[in-house]
């Protein structure tokens, strides 16, 4: 079977590209590699990305997942923890980038941005802390891990009872 993706150069070092066309809503891959946790991820051992999947449960991520790069206007996102799919057509040779920040609870983590999007936020962080119309978005597109949508309701459910700080949330489960 041909691999449905390459990491070649680009202007931000190495990136993930299409080998091949994908329409919109289509399987691109999955991500795998070995679970580590939280503290493992802040020691910085794992230069590569480590992709976040829970509170404390991250993959460290092999080539050619870890080449993918971020965008504020992706062209691809992340399903069921770890399956990467196109959510635009994708022409072959094109980069594939997904938005970091639909995988990010953690009050730790930013980047600085450099996806040279017209959309750019300049500084990556956690989902909780885009624009809502991103996280709109994004929630509507199903490109949001599972327990950042689990949060993003309770933080709602509490702010109508007058207020609760995503770092409790944490605590509590
Ligand atoms: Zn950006």
């Amino acid at each position: 079977m041909k691999p449905n993706v390459y990491v070649a150069e680009c202007e931000l070092g190495k990136g993930l590209f299409a080998a091949k066309d994908f329409k919109k809503g289509e399987y691109i891959l999955t991500f795998e590699g070995t679970l580590i946790s939280f503290e493992q991820t802040a020691k910085g051992e794992y230069e590569g990305n480590p992709l976040q999947i829970d509170y404390n449960a991250y993959i460290d991520l092999q080539d050619p997942c870890r080449s993918a790069n971020h965008s504020c206007s992706p062209n691809s996102g992340i399903i069921k923890s770890n399956v990467l799919i196109a959510i635009k057509d994708i022409f072959k040779d094109e980069e594939i980038r997904f938005d970091y920040s639909t995988t990010m609870s953690e009050n730790n983590w930013t980047m600085v941005c450099r996806c040279g999007s017209k959309k750019c936020r300049g500084i990556i962080k956690d989902f909780h802390l885009l624009p809502k119309d991103v996280q709109k978005q994004y929630l509507k597109l199903g490109i949001v891990q599972e327990f950042i949508v689990r949060e993003i309701g309770q933080m709602s459910k509490a702010s109508k009872q007058g207020g609760l700080r995503p770092s409790k949330i944490l605590a509590k489960t």
